[in-house]
């Protein structure tokens, strides 16, 4: 499933191709992806002019004069930039026709992405950004966020940063090194940590994802992102799928547990239960 860094692979690699680009034709061939009446949706999206392509956790905004456009990968999608002449796969489900002739092609193996149009008014309103907590990058202004909210909840952590209420766009495989790196284990309750504890999480956090981001993301099992592109943070990976190795810090063997149903990677020596 791509990640907030595969996300943001995404947007980086598209948005030099499709900035300035008008669509001029799209074609929806499974309809459940768009939300709403996706007749009215292929009308709306004729004349849209790409301004610029932001990303929120692990939502992608194309950004138009005056609607933006909600798109969610959730485990599948994935964008291809390509002539109208090459084949299209059976797994294309929308095609945007570009002013320049190129096609963007929706790709999703899964079928469960998403993509709403909504007006640049009611972006925040919209039903899937409104819930959403802060993106980890922003808590270097806010350092107290991650500790109030632990303080509210006896959950265990490894959840606590999965909700997406709380912490937009860390996965499980970025939740696994960073309860690593910051010396916490998965199922500790988040209000027992201490405010340097969630100020250490906070800033592994942004780590990972800078590093990762850096790297284009993690291609594990079927995910890659735009074109074809293959991250490389799987090679950082320094507990997520390593069982049975050795902790490169102490060299203690990498345990796999479950934690809320989640495969979790941890070692159990420096990541201790208090
Ligand atoms: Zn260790």
């Amino acid at each position: 499933m791509p990640e907030l860094p595969e996300v943001e692979t995404v947007r980086q690699t598209l948005q030099p191709l499709l900035v300035d680009q008008i669509i001029t034709d799209v074609q929806v061939r499974w309809p459940n992806i768009i939300v709403g009446d996706y007749v009215a949706w292929m009308k709306s999206m004729i004349e849209q002019r790409f301004v610029r392509i932001d990303r929120f956790g692990k939502y992608l905004l194309f950004v138009f004069e005056n609607d933006v456009l909600i798109c969610h990968l959730r485990m599948e999608g994935k964008f291809y930039y390509q002539t109208q002449s090459e084949e299209i796969n059976k797994h294309v489900h929308v095609i945007f026709t570009l002013s320049n002739g190129m096609q963007l092609r929706y790709h999703d193996v899964r079928k469960f992405g998403t993509m709403e149009l909504v007006s640049k008014s009611s972006l925040w309103k919209t039903k899937s950004l409104a819930k959403l907590g802060k993106e980890p990058f922003e808590l270097e202004q806010k350092p107290d966020y991650l500790f109030q909210k632990c303080q509210q909840t006896k959950r265990m952590i490894k959840s606590v940063l999965l909700d997406q209420t709380i912490l937009v766009g860390l996965g499980n495989i970025y939740v696994d090194e960073v309860l690593y790196r910051a010396k916490i284990h998965p199922e500790q309750a988040a209000n027992t940590l201490s405010k340097n504890q969630t100020a250490v999480l906070v800033e592994a956090a942004i780590a990972v994802l800078n590093k990762a981001i850096a790297l284009g993301g993690t291609t594990i099992r079927t995910y890659q992102s735009t074109l074809g592109v293959d991250g490389k943070f799987q090679n950082e990976l320094q507990v997520h799928t390593k069982k049975g190795e050795s902790c490169p810090r102490c060299g203690t063997i990498i345990e796999k547990i479950k934690v809320g149903g989640r495969g979790t990677y941890l070692c159990p020596n420096c990541q201790r239960m208090e």
